[in-house]
């Protein structure tokens, strides 16, 4: 039984919304990604990864416990912070400055500066202090990382409760929460493995699917109207300007919208753009 899925109903589109990414090795994500037709890539030119500088970083985040049900069920993760930034690598700085984890967007100060002075909405900017230099940059100018402070409008995950709601093995339960949607990945009482996932072939009781970051749904009637949207998303406005910048390197992967329930009023802000 799929007990965590993806609805894709509704009237979708495509090429109003993206998904912003600033890959580590561009061409590698082209390759290996059947989607990637559908990518914008920006225009690396004479930009390889073997001359940048790049980031290697912690990031850390504070669970939050909101269930009413069972106060150890998390329901969330705030305040997702950078704890430790190391640059390494060779000596060129794009606008994106490529990271191996890919929570955050990171740009140069002076492109940051860029992107805020512009009539894009939406977007904050943070400073990075440089924890350890490994790079060829002796002196390396700042860095920003990248805060999309539109309201998040992308469609969830959505959860079936199981009937029964309970471990096939020994009967403990619940599977998955019916207050929280948290879900029992393996048993806690006898340590039955409880789910598989859809990429592959398995013999648990329960599935969840896998969704690829292209397959996100973006809930147009939801939208604040803002340029960059939580989610590392970006309007195609905000592509534009990323493209006539020049800016390097970067991919947006465009996202479905669906465009049922707009007032004529948010209709008319997406076709604007
Ligand atoms: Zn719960
Ligand atoms: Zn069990």
């Amino acid at each position: 039984m799929r007990i965590r899925y993806y609805d894709r109903s509704g009237e979708l589109v495509r090429g109003h919304f993206f998904l912003l990414e600033v890959p580590l090795d561009t061409q590698l994500a082209v390759r290996t990604n059947s989607d990637s037709a559908l990518w914008t890539v920006s225009d690396t030119g004479t930009m390889i990864y073997e001359s940048e500088a790049y980031l290697q970083t912690t990031v850390e985040s504070d669970p939050v416990y909101g269930c009413r049900l069972d106060p150890k069920h998390v329901t969330d993760y705030v305040n997702m912070r950078l704890e430790w930034v190391q640059l390494r690598g060779f000596s060129q700085l794009c606008e994106f400055v490529r990271a191996f984890l890919d929570e955050f967007v990171f740009t140069t100060a002076d492109f940051a500066r860029r992107l805020v002075e512009s009539s894009l909405t939406g977007l904050a900017t943070f400073d990075v202090q440089i924890d350890e230099n490994l790079s060829l940059l002796h002196d390396p100018p700042p860095l920003r990382r990248l805060g999309f402070q539109g309201r998040n409008c992308t469609r969830q995950m959505r959860f079936r409760v199981p009937e029964p709601n309970e471990c096939p093995r020994c009967q403990r339960g619940p599977i998955v929460c019916p207050a929280c949607q948290y879900v029992e990945y393996v048993c806690p009482a006898c340590k039955l493995e409880l789910v598989g996932w859809t990429n592959e072939p398995h013999d648990r009781p329960f599935t969840a699917e896998i969704v690829d970051d292209s397959d996100y749904i973006v809930e147009a009637h939801e939208w604040d109207g803002s340029d960059f949207i939580k989610g590392k998303l970006i309007t195609g406005r905000a592509l534009q300007f990323l493209l006539d910048a020049h800016a390097t390197p970067f991919i947006a992967k465009p996202c479905w919208t669906n465009v049922e329930r707009l007032s004529n009023e948010q209709r008319r802000a997406l076709d604007a753009m």
